[in-house]
C-alpha cells in the first residue's frame, strides 16, 4: 500500500462513508439492510452530503494556505455552500452570521445560546487535515481544533474534531486509530466515549452496540467514539462502513467518519468498486477529490 494510496483513501472514504449513509439518517439500525450498496436519496445515488462538501472546502483552503487559515476558511465553507447537501442548524447559523457581517472568529460562538455547538460538523470533515500533518501528531490536533473553531466553538464539538483527526492519522501510519485518538481527547466526554464503547464493543462489532436504541446520535462525543471504533477495529473497509451506517441515526456522518479512517487504514484501493463506481464526478466530485489528495500528500512530504 503506498503512502498516496492512504491518502487518497481518507478522503475518498469520507465520500464513500458520507453517500452510503445518507439514505439512512435517521433511521434506526433495524431498518438498515446488512449489506449496503449506494440507494438514491436527496440528489441521487452517489451523491455527497455537507460532510463531504465541507471537506473538500477545507481541502482546497489548506491547499491554498498550507494550514488552517480562518478567513480563507470561512470564504471557502461559504463558497462550497449548497443548502441541498442537507447542512446542520448550527453550521447554516454560523454562516449566515458570516454572510451579515458577524467576524469570523465571533460567529461560532453566537449559536446554542452562546455555548456553540457540540455537533459532529467539525470532526466528520477533518480528514485533509490529518493527511496534511499526519506526520506530527500535535500538529494534527493544533490544526484540527483550529478547523473546528471556525464554526465549533463548544470544547466537545472542537475536541471530537481532534480525536478524529489523530485516529485518521494514526491509520495512515498503520498505528492503532482508537489509541491516538484517546491520547488527543482532552474532555472527559470525548475521552468517557471512546472508552465505554471500546470496551462495550469488546469482542464483538455489532451495529446496536454503537448506538443506543434510536441509532448514533450526532453530538461529537458519541459519534466520534462510534466511527473510531468502527474505523479501528473492523477488518476492512466495507466492514467499517457497513457497521458504523448501521448504527443508525447520523448514519451519513457516522460513515464518513468510519470512512476516513478505514480508508486510510486499507487505502483507496479497498473501497469496493460497486461503491466508487456511482460515486459523482465532475466538477466537485470524485476526480476532484482524488486531485485534492494528491496535492496535500505531496505537501505533506
Ligand atoms: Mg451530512
Amino acid at each position: 500500500m503506498t503512502w498516496q494510496d492512504r491518502a487518497t483513501g481518507a478522503l475518498l472514504g469520507t465520500f464513500a462513508g458520507d453517500a452510503l449513509g445518507m439514505p439512512w439518517e435517521g433511521a434506526p439500525p433495524d431498518a438498515i439492510p446488512a449489506v449496503l450498496d449506494m440507494e438514491p436519496a436527496r440528489l441521487g445515488a452517489g451523491t455527497y452530503t455537507d460532510d463531504t462538501e465541507m471537506a473538500i472546502a477545507l481541502a482546497e483552503s489548506l491547499v491554498r494556505r498550507d494550514g488552517v487559515d480562518a478567513e480563507d476558511l470561512a470564504r471557502a465553507f461559504l463558497a462550497a455552500y449548497d443548502p441541498r447537501r442537507g447542512y446542520g442548524g448550527g453550521t447554516t447559523q454560523v454562516l449566515s452570521l458570516w454572510r451579515e457581517g458577524v467576524a469570523v472568529t465571533q460567529a461560532a460562538q453566537r449559536v446554542f445560546d452562546g455555548q456553540g455547538s457540540l455537533g459532529n460538523g467539525a470532526a466528520m470533515r477533518v480528514a485533509p487535515v490529518a493527511v496534511r500533518f499526519h506526520a506530527d501528531a500535535g500538529v494534527v490536533s493544533a490544526q484540527a481544533r483550529r478547523s473546528a473553531q471556525v464554526t465549533h466553538a463548544h470544547p466537545v464539538g472542537i475536541d471530537g474534531a481532534a480525536a478524529q483527526a489523530a485516529a485518521i492519522a494514526a491509520a495512515l501510519y498503520g498505528d492503532d486509530p482508537l489509541a491516538a485518538a484517546l491520547v488527543a481527547a482532552r474532555t472527559q466526554e470525548v475521552r468517557d466515549a471512546l472508552g465505554e464503547l471500546a470496551t462495550r464493543t469488546e469482542g464483538a462489532l455489532e451495529p446496536h452496540l454503537l448506538g443506543d436504541g434510536g441509532g448514533v446520535p450526532s453530538r461529537a462525543d458519541r459519534s466520534v467514539a462510534a466511527a473510531v471504533v468502527a474505523g479501528a477495529r473492523a477488518g476492512s473497509f466495507e466492514a467499517a462502513v457497513t457497521v458504523a451506517v448501521r448504527a443508525g441515526g447520523d448514519a451519513d456522518t457516522t460513515g464518513a467518519m468510519a470512512g476516513a479512517i478505514a480508508g486510510a487504514r486499507f487505502g483507496a484501493a479497498s473501497i469496493p468498486a460497486r461503491w466508487l463506481a456511482v460515486l459523482e464526478d465532475g466538477e466537485r466530485g470524485r476526480s476532484h477529490v482524488e486531485t485534492l489528495a494528491v496535492r496535500l500528500a505531496e505537501r505533506a512530504r
